[in-house]
């Protein structure tokens, strides 16, 4: 039996998100696929895991009601995911402006334009004044990010609005902004709400960080390791012992250079994820706040 996991999302107006977890959680049991899934008014957004031909099978039925949706399929089994949990909510994505998100037939209404990781090359290249901005939580950027890109201060995707009227990225209102985060689904919501805050040129990389690695590894514009949602924290473009890869994290105790996320032994009370050399976590597996109390 192979194991795969499926990560998908797609903006359309969906009339009964209830009907639609419903549905969706029945499939999935059906099929014996865990995971997590999210449909709100504005699409759906998953990752499940299992079977490979239940995960077929999958792909094929959510596809006659999300029409054309693409399938990321990626290594890994339904172990990575040992519950299945669907949600109606508000926001397939959390930036908390569900009221100011317009999707249609065709996605969301007034995103930023689509790059290839082939054109945000050339934009760049033939563009100085090219920003490339980031659309995940600082924490993700700490272990990897593209060259020269702005970072905003954001712990989490609900910190994007205030972030963005707080003035502090005004400068880059009149230059090209490429929006970037990790499979494309952040920036299709990021990149609209900029456009409707008077950024004027703003685009966003077709599928991510993930794909501008699959095709460029680390010979492009990208630095570092990707960090991912699963057990796995981290995962690199290339051989292990690629000679292009860069680690920008480092040990929050020694300083020591490090991709690796551990969360702060102090949970459930600290909840933070904080990166720490392999020596600083065996001797001492908390976060520094939590460290030095
Ligand atoms: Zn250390
Ligand atoms: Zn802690």
């Amino acid at each position: 039996m192979t194991d795969k996991i499926l990560l998908y999302y797609k903006f359309q107006p969906v009339a009964d998100p209830d009907a639609v977890r419903l549905w969706q959680r029945d499939l999935c049991e059906g099929l014996g696929l865990t995971g997590r899934i999210i449909v709100s008014p504005h699409g759906i957004n998953g990752t499940v895991g299992g079977d490979i031909r239940a995960c077929k099978t999958y792909a094929k039925k959510t596809r006659e009601y999300f029409h054309g949706m693409e399938f990321k399929w990626s290594e890994g089994s339904a172990a990575d995911f040992p519950k299945l949990s669907v949600k109606a909510r508000e926001e397939i994505v959390a930036f908390g402006a569900p009221d100011e998100l317009r999707v249609d037939e065709h996605g969301v209404v007034g995103g930023g334009a689509y790059l290839t990781p082939q054109q945000v090359n050339e934009l760049v290249a033939a563009n100085p004044e090219a920003v490339l901005f980031d659309g995940r939580n600082a924490r993700e950027a700490e272990i990897g990010r593209f060259k020269g890109a702005v970072v905003p201060d954001v712990e989490t995707t609900h910190d994007f609005i205030a972030e963005l009227d707080s003035g502090k990225y005004d400068w880059m209102k009149d230059k090209p902004v490429i929006s970037y985060c990790t499979g494309g689904i952040r920036c299709e919501v990021l990149s609209s709400l900029m456009v409707n805050r008077g950024f004027k040129e703003v685009y966003q990389l077709d599928g991510g960080i993930v794909r501008y690695g699959e095709q460029f590894g680390n010979s492009g514009l990208w630095e570092g390791s990707l960090y991912v949602f699963d057990d796995r924290m981290h995962t690199e473009f290339g051989a292990p012992d690629d000679p292009d890869y860069v680690q920008l994290g480092h040990c929050v105790h020694c300083g020591a250079p490090t991709n690796q996320f551990y969360n702060c032994a102090n949970e459930p009370a600290c909840r933070r994820q904080y990166l720490s050399c392999e020596a600083c976590r065996e001797a001492n597996p908390y976060c520094k706040e939590c460290a030095e109390r």
